[in-house]
């Protein structure tokens, strides 16, 4: 039986055209300094990171390493005095408590905080891996395999990222991170690389914070509005004449 091919899906096109409107609002995007790509470092900058502005998370990581001099002096330094030095974090208690958490299960597992055995690793297989530690959930797993010199093209989605996907039509409404990445990966353009990935967040973070905010997103003024779904809705509904 001859079987019908469905063609390249649409959102595919709809991500490639996105891309240079992107770039072209807001500019190519540096990818972080090498300092900032190790594995290790990355891991705790999302662990300590909820709610926070990446550049204070990146700063407090920063400052981590530099006060214990390694992640393992991190992991078994006191409770109370992690969460002192995290204070610059939205929620330092939390962020302490994790952090101790992952860094010594990570040493529980490997003797030292080191991430160099996912090298080796296929990507679904060690984002597996690691969202085995405490904290670590989809979004901290991608940007270590992501950001980092690991180098592998895998979406890391935040809040902001995920609702636009769902404003635009690119993901279910309804998603969370879990679904909306299942939904997302398959349709990526296969010729991206990391560092396209790795741009491509930033660039639509930029989106979340310029336009696509959390309430009353400014759809009038938003470049990605002739590929959104939401974006075409809210221009026919402003060019319908009234009853
Ligand atoms: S057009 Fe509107 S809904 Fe779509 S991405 Fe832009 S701001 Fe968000």
């Amino acid at each position: 039986m001859t079987q019908l091919s469905l063609g390249p899906d649409p959102r595919t096109e709809t991500l490639r055209r996105l891309q240079p409107l992107l770039v072209q609002r807001f500019g190519h995007i540096q990818r972080a300094a090498a300092e900032w790509r190790a594995p290790e470092w990355v891991l705790v900058q999302g662990v300590i990171g909820a709610r926070t502005k990446s550049e204070v998370s990146n700063s407090a990581t920063d400052r981590l390493l530099k006060r214990y001099g390694n992640w393992e002096s991190v992991a078994t330094a006191p409770l109370a005095q992690l969460q002192d030095a995290l204070s610059s974090q939205t929620y330092p208690n939390i962020a302490a408590e994790r952090l101790k958490a992952s860094l010594t299960d990570l040493i529980a597992r490997r003797g030292s905080v080191d991430l160099s055995h996912l090298q080796g690793m296929g990507t679904q297989d060690a984002m597996d891996w690691l969202e085995q530690l405490p904290g670590v959930g989809r979004k901290i797993a991608a940007g270590v395999m992501n950001a980092s010199t690991l180098d592998r093209p895998v979406l890391v989605l935040d809040s902001h990222h995920r609702r636009i996907l769902q404003r635009m039509g690119l993901v279910p409404a309804k998603a969370d991170t879990a679904r909306a990445y299942a939904a997302i990966m398959p349709v990526m353009p296969p010729e991206w690389c990391a560092a396209d990935y790795d741009e491509h967040h930033l660039l639509m973070k930029k989106v979340g914070q310029t336009w696509c905010r959390p309430t009353r997103p400014d759809c009038a003024n938003c470049v990605a509005q002739s590929l959104c779904e939401t974006g075409r809705g809210a221009k026919d509904a402003e060019v319908s004449p009234t009853s």
